[in-house]
């Protein structure tokens, strides 16, 4: 990976693969900016803004905004955002073929001194569906981790004390509706990037969080043995 570029990775699996907690760590570990699509419009969600009111519904029942909306969302977040050696991480865009296409798109004009990588993580669907039925949340934006009710029964996040929530659509109907919908979708993506050339890494995520980050680093060349 050339850090003197600007970077961007795409985290592409299913919802429950580890997109966000493997995007937190690298946040707070390697001070990388996320774009998550999903949180903001969970934000626009519960600061009762036009937008939110607009995708409150369809987010519940698992389905996706359309494109223009989202590509739009993403289109003015890059613009604000991407300076010179940026490195970015995009936490659940693109999803569909149309915004895969617009993203290439971005890349041979606005982000044309961009490197894009894809990881594509790869886990079975019964492991999915046991860790989103068990996925809890921190309520406090500026915090966002993730828990699993496996592991972390109580009430409060043990990083700051806010209460933790369980996502509307963390629910058995609508997380198979978006599993079907994201492996309808994901070689649709692949192919596209595929044919542009774009380097894409496989990476196993059933396995602790920790060993998933250090193969990830390993695997960009950015692991440094003594920061581990
Ligand atoms: P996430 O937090 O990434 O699982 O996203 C939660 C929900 O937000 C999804 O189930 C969709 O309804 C919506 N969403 C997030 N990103 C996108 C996207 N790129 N395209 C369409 N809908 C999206």
């Amino acid at each position: 990976m050339n850090l003197n570029k600007s970077n961007i990775i795409i985290f592409l699996g299913p919802p429950g693969a580890g997109k966000g907690t493997l995007s937190k760590l690298f946040v707070d570990k390697l001070n990388w900016i996320q774009l998550s699509t999903g949180d903001i419009l969970r934000e626009n969600i519960s600061n009762k803004t036009e937008l939110g009111e607009k995708v409150d519904f369809i987010i519940k029942s698992g389905k996706l905004i359309s494109d223009e909306l989202i590509i739009q969302i993403v289109k003015d977040w890059l613009l604000k955002n991407l300076k010179d050696s940026s490195k970015v991480i995009l936490d659940g865009f693109p999803r569909t073929e149309n915004q895969a296409i617009e993203l290439k798109k971005m890349l041979a004009s606005s982000l044309k001194n961009t490197d894009l990588i894809l990881i594509r993580l790869k886990i079975s669907e019964s492991v999915l569906v046991s860790r989103l039925l068990n996925r809890t949340i921190c309520s406090n934006q500026e915090c966002k981790a993730i828990y699993s009710l496996v592991q972390y029964k109580e009430p409060l996040c043990s990083l700051c004390s806010s209460k933790l929530t369980i996502r509307p659509d963390d629910e058995l109907n609508a997380i198979k509706d978006r599993l079907k919908l994201y492996s309808q979708n994901e070689n649709l993506i692949l192919d596209i990037f595929k044919r542009s050339g774009i380097k894409i890494i496989d990476i196993d995520v059933e396995k602790p969080i920790q060993e998933i980050y250090k193969d990830l680093l390993i695997k960009l060349n950015i692991y440094d043995n003594n920061k581990k």
